[in-house]
């Protein structure tokens, strides 16, 4: 099997076939810069056809290289999908051969982590910041206090 192409015609008359790969992660990116994708994307699942559509269902899993959000530093951070869903309507495969690469990328990239903190979450450099995140807090909430003044003024 092609990477990611599914050949409709070799599933026709009811047959499962197999989908088990290690596909390079290059179709992942590069969407933002600081986003690094180096390990093979594992895929292991199984496709085949219903009456009109093509389904394919598989769990995928990659790793992410990412800044941490703390000291920066590129920190790894699995990347998996248990339940990977998908259908196509067959009347809108075109040539007979799908590929799920896009429907791949645009799920695992909604799985990407908001924020990652080196170490297992314990960043180092945590401690050095702490005070000014204490600060800052502070300063948010003397920033609401111009709504009380717009209060007064009514
Ligand atoms: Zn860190």
């Amino acid at each position: 099997m092609l990477a990611f192409k599914i050949l409709i015609d070799r599933l026709k008359g009811g047959h499962t076939l197999k989908i088990e790969e290690a596909l390079d992660p290059s179709f992942l990116g590069p969407e933002e810069p600081e986003l690094l994708f180096k390990t093979k994307v594992t895929v292991k699942g199984e496709t085949y056809l219903t009456d009109d559509h093509l389904i394919i269902h598989l769990k995928a899993h990659t790793k992410v290289l990412i800044p941490c959000a703390i000291c920066n530093q590129m920190t790894e951070k699995d990347l998996e999908i248990d339940n990977f869903y998908y259908t196509e309507p067959i009347e809108e495969i075109r040539g007979a051969v799908f590929d799920y690469s896009e429907a791949l990328r645009e799920a695992l990239l909604i799985e990407l982590p908001r924020t990652v903190e080196c170490n297992g979450g314990k960043c180092p450099e945590r401690a050095i910041i702490a005070p000014f995140l204490r600060a800052e807090a502070r300063t948010d909430k003397t920033t609401h206090l111009p709504f009380a003044d717009l209060d007064d003024i009514k």
